[in-house]
């Protein structure tokens, strides 16, 4: 139909992340409402949104109290800004929240609208602390192949995926990649993954003292990568990590954009693996992304030689109209609230434990290589065969499939490359998690004759 929303979807829009020429002939799945972990389509489909929108609805998608607390606070107050010495209540309120319940001890919170935005501030940051301290030669930034830290020319560089590089002239300078701790796929064969943290601490150090260490500023890393494939830290990792930018005095940014607000069954993922961050980047689960927020909170090594910079020169230079908008900001407090009160943490251990168990029994499926995650975060990655770990035809293709299929069978999901992620809204209960994983291995089984005809 000519005027049909898919077609003029198909007409009008050009979809991020997408495969624009392949679009025009497939078209999209038009959302039109949420209710719980479900949403439904305009035909009337209903789905279990097994990502969480993208990684990020914690309540799901029709929580009414967020609903009030931002009509609440577009009627008082619409619009407001933190330049300068202007201040809103709500930012003040949401800034003292996330300094006191960080897990190290933090001194202050900044305000952006992305993840992307704050990651590229915490760049500006480091480097900008880099001069107070009065080493401007200190500003590379260490990351890791297969992170992800968004799309904006800095923070696309910290990406560590070839897609996020490919024909945009990336990285840019001053940002450096090191090796993926997956060990699964990277490992030596036999290398336990106590060995195989050792040696990726090893070819960090070796990285720092090839650059010379004092050119190097920091470290960012996700607590668990998420958009490179659900990526868990092996056994040791975050340890030997530190134990080498403690040793160079590297500052270390923990990008819990995806793990933080209750995703691995803690608060935030750094306290799941023991990091102890310089900067805590925070984004999604703050606020559901019921409205976009993102936050930086920084430890007094950050602040204190920014505040004397920014007296040097007369002002930090940096901040965004929209950055800790009032009504976003009153969102997210009303969220972290919900979290807490309902014990969404809680709940992540206790239906996350459930959804590793049900995934790790089918580690035995002839077509998945490896179940991974923690909490509420997984992903399954698909093989064609076992033993060599090699794909189906291309690459991404039976993660294609199976994703393709299990949304036939009323689950929404992701496929990065042949990994089959699921990130569902922090109030899934057991029973949906039943539901999901069985919709899972039904989507398992049929493309089964595909791959082995
Ligand atoms: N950091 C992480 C860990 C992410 O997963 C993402 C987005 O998925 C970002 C940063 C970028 O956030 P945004 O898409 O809001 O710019």
């Amino acid at each position: 139909r000519p005027n049909s929303p898919e077609a003029r979807d198909i007409r009008y829009h050009l979809h991020a992340y997408t495969n624009a020429r392949k679009h025009q002939e497939t078209g999209p799945l038009v959302i039109e409402k949420g209710d719980g972990v479900y949403v439904e389509d305009i035909a009337g489909n209903r789905y279990i949104e097994a990502m969480a929108g993208l990684w990020s609805v914690a309540v799901g998608f029709s929580e009414k109290r967020l609903v009030e607390a931002a009509t609440r606070q577009m009627s008082k107050l619409p619009f407001y800004h933190d330049f300068g010495s202007r201040a809103h209540s709500p930012l003040i309120d949401l800034a003292e929240k996330l300094v006191q319940m960080a897990p190290v001890p933090m001194s202050k919170a900044y305000f952006t609208n992305s993840g992307s935005e704050a990651n590229d501030t915490a760049i500006k940051m480091i480097w900008y602390r880099s001069n107070a301290l009065g080493q401007p030669a200190r500003k590379k930034i260490i990351s890791r192949k297969r992170g992800y830290h968004g799309v904006t020319i800095a923070a696309a560089s910290l990406t560590g995926l070839p897609n996020n590089h490919l024909s945009f002239d990336l990285p840019i300078a001053n940002i450096l990649h090191t090796s993926t701790p997956h060990h699964w796929r990277e490992a030596e064969p036999g290398e336990s993954e106590e060995q195989f943290s050792a040696r990726l601490a090893d070819d960090l150090e070796k990285l720092i003292l090839a650059e010379g260490p004092e050119t190097i500023a920091a470290f960012i890393g996700e607590p668990i990568m998420g958009a490179g494939g659900v990526v868990v830290p092996p056994a040791g990792y975050w340890e030997k990590i530190q134990a080498v930018l403690s040793k160079y005095d590297i500052l270390l940014v923990a990008d819990e954009v995806i793990c933080g607000f209750g995703r691995t069954g803690e608060m935030f993922g750094s306290q799941t693996f023991g990091i102890k961050p310089d900067i805590m980047v925070l984004s999604k689960q703050i606020s559901s992304s019921y409205l976009p927020i993102s936050a930086l909170i920084i430890n007094d090594k950050m602040f204190e030689p920014i505040a004397d910079e920014s007296d040097r020169i007369g002002t930090f230079g940096h901040g965004f109209t929209g950055g800790g908008h009032p009504v976003a900001a009153a969102v997210a407090l009303e969220n972290i609230k919900l979290i807490e009160e309902r014990d969404l943490v809680g709940n992540a251990r206790k239906v996350g434990a459930q959804l590793q168990a049900r995934l790790r029994k089918l580690a035995s499926h002839p077509l998945v290589g490896e179940v991974r995650g923690v909490g509420l975060i997984a992903a399954v990655e698909l093989v064609a065969d076992k033993a060599s770990k090699a794909p189906w035809g291309k690459p991404a293709a039976l993660g294609a499939l199976v994703n393709g299929l299990l949304q036939q069978n009323g689950v929404i999901s992701r496929n990065m490359g042949d990994a089959i992620a699921f990130c569902p809204p922090l109030i899934i209960t057991e029973a949906q998690v039943d539901t999901l994983v069985d919709a899972f291995e039904r989507s398992l089984d049929a493309a089964l004759p595909q791959v082995r005809p």
